[in-house]
C-alpha cells in the first residue's frame, strides 16, 4: 500500500515512467545515484533529472561523498516517506474539495444543452442567447444531471477512501520515525552513561527482572511434588522450607 502511494507520487510529478525508482529510493540507506542509473537502464542525466524533479517539492533527500582519487563528489539518494504521504494528502484533499464543488454546483444550478452540437451552457448563458444555440439555432433543453452528480459522488467516495488508506500510512510512519528517534536517544544515553562510571548501576538493573520471575515459576511446580512424597513418606522432619526468596525484590523499579 504504501509504495504504491510514493509509486503514485512519483507519477504525479514525473510521470509514470518513472515510478519505478520508488523501489530503489525507498529504503533504509540512502542509494548511489551510479547504481540508480544502471538499475534503470537510464543514463546519470536522465536519472539525476528524475531525482531534481521529484527534488523540488522536498521528498527526496541526499547525502554527497567525496571521491579521494577523483575528487569529485558522488550523490546518493533517499526518498522522504513521510513528506511524500503529506504531498499525497494535499493533492488529495485538493480533489475532494473540487469534486465537492462541482458535485454542489450541479446539485444547486441549472445547465442547458444543445444535443445536436454537444453544448452545454450555464444558466445564465443560455439565458443571454435566449435558450437558442448559438451554433444550430435550436432550442436548448435542460440537463438532467443525476447520471452525472451520481457518478461524481462515487468518485467522492474513492477519494475519501484512498485518504483514509493514506492517513493510516502516515500514521505508521509517524510511529516509526518516533521509534527511530527514540531507539537513538537510548544509544546516546548508554554511551553518555559509559562515560560517567557512576550511573553504571542504573544500566544494570533491568537485567534483574527476569530471575525474579524464573524462580516464582519454578516454586509453583515444586510444591505439589513436594506434597505428595509427605505422603508417602511420612517423614515430619522436612522443615528446610523458609528460603529467603524476598530480598531479590529490594530495589525497586525506576
Ligand atoms: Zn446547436
Amino acid at each position: 500500500m504504501l509504495k504504491k502511494i510514493l509509486k503514485e507520487v512519483v507519477t504525479l510529478i514525473v510521470g509514470k515512467q518513472a515510478e519505478d525508482i520508488v523501489d530503489l529510493l525507498d529504503a533504509k540507506k540512502h542509494i548511489n545515484e551510479f547504481i540508480i542509473a544502471k538499475k534503470l537502464d537510464l543514463t546519470i542525466n536522465q536519472t539525476r533529472n528524475i531525482l531534481y524533479k521529484i527534488s523540488d517539492y522536498g521528498l527526496v533527500s541526499y547525502i554527497r561523498k567525496k571521491d579521494k582519487k577523483k575528487g569529485w563528489y558522488t550523490y546518493f539518494w533517499k526518498i522522504e516517506v513521510l513528506k511524500s504521504l503529506e504531498f499525497m494528502k494535499n493533492n488529495l484533499l485538493k480533489k475532494i474539495d473540487q469534486l465537492e464543488h462541482k458535485i454542489k454546483s450541479r446539485e444547486t444550478k441549472r445547465f442547458y444543452i444543445c444535443a445536436r452540437c454537444n453544448l452545454e451552457l450555464s444558466e445564465e448563458n443560455a439565458l443571454l442567447y435566449v435558450f437558442t444555440c448559438n451554433e444550430c439555432g435550436d432550442v436548448l433543453a435542460l440537463k438532467d444531471n443525476t447520471k452525472f452528480v451520481r457518478e461524481m459522488k462515487k468518485s467522492l467516495e474513492k477519494l475519501k477512501r484512498d485518504l483514509m488508506f493514506l492517513e493510516e500510512e502516515r500514521k505508521k510512519e509517524i510511529e516509526k520515525i518516533e521509534k527511530i528517534k527514540l531507539r537513538e536517544r537510548r544509544k546516546e544515553e548508554k554511551e553518555k552513561a559509559k562515560k560517567r562510571p557512576k550511573r553504571k548501576k542504573v544500566v544494570k538493573k533491568p537485567a534483574k527482572k527476569k530471575p525474579v520471575k524464573k524462580k516464582i515459576v519454578k516454586t509453583i511446580k515444586k510444591k505439589p511434588v513436594k506434597k505428595t512424597m509427605k505422603k508417602l513418606k511420612p517423614k515430619p522432619k522436612i522443615k528446610k522450607k523458609p528460603v529467603k526468596k524476598k530480598p531479590i525484590k529490594k530495589k525497586s523499579k525506576k
